[in-house]
């Protein structure tokens, strides 16, 4: 259980250049989104749900961590116990900058992994950044059942969720980097920690900033700078 919570979002890849939700002219406006991150986009729109992550994987391939991702990378390795480290983001941006698995969890999944979809054999499958067709013909090499990305769809159940209520339980310090907060509220949480940080580029009408201890409207590989002294003078 740590003491620091340190949670993200599309946000703090923005700088990055993975587009966010509600960036224009990003790879989320050629797509509905309620057509393919849906529940059941894989039986309404198989073909074109698998495409529209195919194209995501692949566009993370040339995106390097930001500044902000490293210094997460950095501290976490500094206070291994002392600091969780939990993304909404589903890009390996904080893998890149040095985390390695069990270091961080990705609340909505991983781009870079395959999942297969019989429940019972759940075998999941680092493909980097390739197409799912070109694994296996996109099928189970254990078990021969479809593959699908291994991405939390609106209206699934987020297994990691177990974990981030633990520890966001138990931490005294929450830190909130790059999120709406309208998948994942945030005002509940930062009520119930004495010392929480909230960083974003501007105000967001699902979050109550009044909640927060501090708040940062700026780019977060800026903010990360105050943040990183806030968290070492806490954990001091
Ligand atoms: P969101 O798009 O709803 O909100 C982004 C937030 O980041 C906004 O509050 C904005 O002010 C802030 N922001 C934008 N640029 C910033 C910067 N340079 N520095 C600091 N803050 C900045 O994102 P969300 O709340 O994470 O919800 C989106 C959902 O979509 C999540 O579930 C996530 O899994 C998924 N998603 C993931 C990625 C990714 O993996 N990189 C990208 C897009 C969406
Ligand atoms: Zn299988």
């Amino acid at each position: 259980m740590a003491k620091v919570v340190i949670l993200s979002g599309a946000g703090i890849s923005a700088e990055s250049g993975i587009s966010t939700f509600r960036d224009s002219g990003g790879l989320w406006d050629q797509y509905d989104v309620s057509v393919i991150c849906n529940h059941d986009s894989l039986e309404k729109n198989e073909a074109l749900t698998i495409e529209f992550y195919d194209k995501r994987r692949s566009d993370i391939e040339d995106k390097k961590p930001n500044q902000a991702h490293k210094t997460i990378a950095k501290l976490k390795k500094k206070f291994k116990n002392e600091i969780a480290v939990l993304t909404q983001n589903v890009d390996d941006l904080f893998e890149k900058a040095g985390l390695e698995k069990g270091e961080l969890v990705h609340l909505h999944g991983y781009l870079p992994e395959l999942r297969c979809r019989d429940n019972s054999c759940d075998s999941t499958y680092e493909i980097g950044y390739d197409a799912q067709k070109s694994f296996h013909d996109g099928k189970c090499p254990k078990c021969g059942e479809k593959l699908r990305p291994n991405i939390v769809f609106f209206g699934e159940m987020a297994p990691e969720y177990e974990r981030f209520n633990y520890e966001i339980e138990n931490c005294e310090m929450l830190v909130v980097i790059g999120t709406s907060g309208n998948v994942i509220g945030v005002n509940s949480l930062a009520a119930f920690v004495e010392h929480s940080i909230l960083n974003n580029l501007e105000p967001s009408e699902a979050i109550e900033e009044s909640l927060f201890s501090k708040v940062i409207y700026d780019k977060a590989s800026k903010a990360i700078e105050e943040i990183e002294q806030e968290i070492e003078q806490f954990l001091a």
